[in-house]
């Protein structure tokens, strides 16, 4: 961050008197601009004994497979998000959601919530950022061609899940230990 939004003015990197972290700080306007995660929201869509997957229209990762999922907007809840990107990216219809994951990917700074769903009526068609989507069952998952950690995750819990007999909702974190290596960890 170079500038305030708030006035213009260029910001400096200090820690404000009471905080411990660096934030981007305004001297002329007093304004201190924190930086979050961001939030990404994503569905399993259920049909039958199949889920719909998307492959990617859109970098990064194009050309890969993944679930309906993408940021949250400001003033929208999680659920609604992830039905909103369902009907955005596979024209799809989402009933009946329940939480089931949550991955946080700190050095990312996001955090990933999954709601798994009813596909309404088992419809779906490529959306803009789709070059195509299609109902897979387990054994029909390009589990080489998904399109990030999280999502293979998510997927692997989900079939854990479903030959278990019953759904969880699951917590986990995906560290990266080195630039080539990431670890993780479910609790
Ligand atoms: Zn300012």
């Amino acid at each position: 961050m170079n500038f305030c939004s708030s006035c213009g003015a260029q910001v400096t990197l200090l820690i404000p008197e009471g905080d411990n972290r660096f934030r981007f700080v305004c001297v002329d306007c007093g304004t201190v601009h924190y930086q979050n995660p961001n939030i990404v929201t994503g569905c399993i869509p259920e049909w039958d004994d199949r889920i719909l997957l998307c492959k990617r229209a859109i970098e990064p990762r194009y050309g890969t497979w993944t679930l309906p999922a993408g940021f949250l907007e400001n003033g929208e809840s999680s659920m609604f998000g992830a039905a909103r990107e369902a009907k955005e990216e596979a024209n799809a219809e989402m009933r009946d959601m329940k939480l089931f994951s949550i991955f946080s990917i700190p050095h990312i700074n996001q955090m990933y919530t999954f709601f798994r769903g009813t596909l309404r009526n088992g419809i779906a068609s490529p959306g803009e950022e789709s070059l195509e989507v299609k109902l897979v069952s387990e054994d029909q998952v390009p589990w080489g061609e998904l399109s990030f950690p999280v999502v293979m995750e998510t997927l692997k819990l989900y079939f854990q899940d479903r030959k278990a007999g019953h759904y969880d909702t699951h917590y986990g974190e995906i560290i990266r230990e080195d630039p080539k290596t990431i670890r993780i960890e479910h609790y």
